[in-house]
């Protein structure tokens, strides 16, 4: 069976770049642009969890037949599911930690918390709350960080299995630190290779090798994830890099023979196009252009930069060079799981960094952007046939204020733009992954 859901109808095509997206001028009230779609009366059809079918609504409604379905979410806007490319599946609890900045704020509040993940009671009902929060908040995919357990990251491996959701994710390695938490290396790669075993390209799940940070791990175990990633070149990498001052002093302090902080991961053979780097905020040129060049993935994450007060992302060199940039919340560093609350701050950051980071370079780099970075575009990212139904319905209307502003829209960059700027859960009326109704606002 077919169901057919109409509404305004916003995408990227695969025609969109990091770089060509600044400076698009519209010429209209509504443009269409080879490198995005917009219908005013649009619709799209789904089917066995794939999208069929996208176009005007009176043009492709002819392709159902009796038994078919049709969903009116006339008025309203439907867009690609948001992906959050930098989270802690762990920290729901310690979510908005009082006056520390990143390595007191992990002492303080995340470790303790995160020995939690030891009971499955306890992590079940974390997690139920987390995925809720975020399909609330329109996101459809992660890329997440689990618990160092094996228990406890297959665990959440198995519930996103059974909301057919997409997720890159890992146990975080850490053999360095904290008693409660440190798992020797070899342990920690046997529950690697366990994990990926039984979960990379299982359905919609990718595995993720995660070492926390270069200062939670020892040299012994950095060893342990080059021969890992060497002998499992299709899983993804994600670790944190140049996020806080005082992180790369330690680090540098830590291994001596590192001119810089991405020396660390490049000697463990940790930088290449599957890695997602968390943060990358102080960067040398020379990291900018090295990573550039292996075609690394930047996972972005300005509310929780703001939050931590870790410093300002250089977003006019990600433009300029054209970077694989994603966006991400870091849970619970960022203290909200709404994807357009990160688009806004990312907008806040660039402008005390004197550059306009345009509204289409950030929504591409909440959507297809990241689905491109992550490789995974074949799948996700955009509204197109052929496509996996991960899409959402956003309510401009269901926020009075936003409302009201829209009344004064001039164009559709100001739309999304303004949507970006005062949207936030309220305003997303349902959620779709995989073609499944996983959240629906019954305020809507
Ligand atoms: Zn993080």
């Amino acid at each position: 069976m077919k169901t057919l859901y109409r509404g305004k109808i916003f995408t990227f095509t695969t025609k969109a770049t990091l770089s060509n997206l600044q400076g698009v001028v519209p010429d209209s009230l509504f443009v269409n642009d080879e490198k995005f779609i917009f219908l005013r009366d649009g619709a799209i059809i789904v089917e066995s969890g794939k999208i069929v079918a996208i176009g005007d609504y009176l043009d492709i409604k002819s392709q159902l037949q009796a038994e078919d379905k049709e969903v009116d979410y006339s008025g309203k806007l439907i867009t690609p599911g948001f992906i959050d490319s930098h989270m802690h599946a762990t920290q729901t609890s310690a979510v908005s930690a009082y006056g520390e900045k990143l390595l007191t704020w992990l002492d303080n509040y995340i470790f303790p918390g995160e020995v939690a993940f030891n009971s499955e009671q306890s992590a079940r009902r974390e997690y139920e709350i987390l995925l809720k929060q975020l399909f609330k908040n329109g996101t459809t995919t992660i890329c997440a960080y689990l618990p160092s357990s094996y228990d406890g990251a297959d665990l959440l491996f198995e519930i996103t299995d059974k909301y057919k959701m997409r997720a890159v994710m890992g146990n975080t390695i850490m053999t360095d630190g904290n008693p409660k938490l440190i798992t020797d290396g070899e342990t920690s790669m046997l529950i690697s290779e366990k994990l990926y075993n039984k979960w990379h390209k299982t359905n919609r799940l990718s595995y993720a090798l995660t070492p926390r940070f270069a200062l939670s791990c020892t040299d012994e175990s950095m060893g342990l994830c080059k021969e890992f990633v060497e002998s499992h070149s299709d899983a993804y990498m994600q670790t944190h890099l140049c996020e806080n001052v005082n992180e790369i002093q330690d680090t540098l302090a830590k291994f001596p023979w590192a001119k810089d902080y991405l020396e660390v991961y490049e000697k463990y053979g940790l930088v290449h196009d599957k890695s997602i780097f968390g943060h990358c905020i102080h960067l040398s040129d020379s990291e900018w252009k090295r990573m550039t060049e292996a075609e690394v993935i930047f996972a972005n994450c300005p509310i929780s930069n703001n939050y931590l007060g870790s410093g300002l992302f250089r977003y006019d060199e990600a433009v300029k060079r054209n970077a694989k940039l994603t966006l991400g919340t870091d849970w619970a560093a960022g203290n909200t799981l709404s994807m357009l609350r990160v688009m806004d701050d990312a907008y806040k950051v660039a402008m005390l960094n004197s550059f306009k980071l345009e509204t289409l370079t950030r929504w591409y780099s909440a959507t297809l952007g990241s689905a491109k970075a992550l490789a995974l575009d074949d799948y996700i990212g955009s509204l197109e046939v052929g496509k996996e139904a991960d899409f959402i319905v956003l309510d401009p209307e269901a926020n009075e204020l936003l409302n009201y502003r829209l009344e004064s829209s001039y164009d559709l960059l100001d739309y999304l733009f303004s949507v970006s700027s005062l949207g936030d859960d309220r305003i997303v009326a349902a959620t779709y992954v995989y073609g499944d109704n996983v959240y629906t606002n019954s305020s809507n």
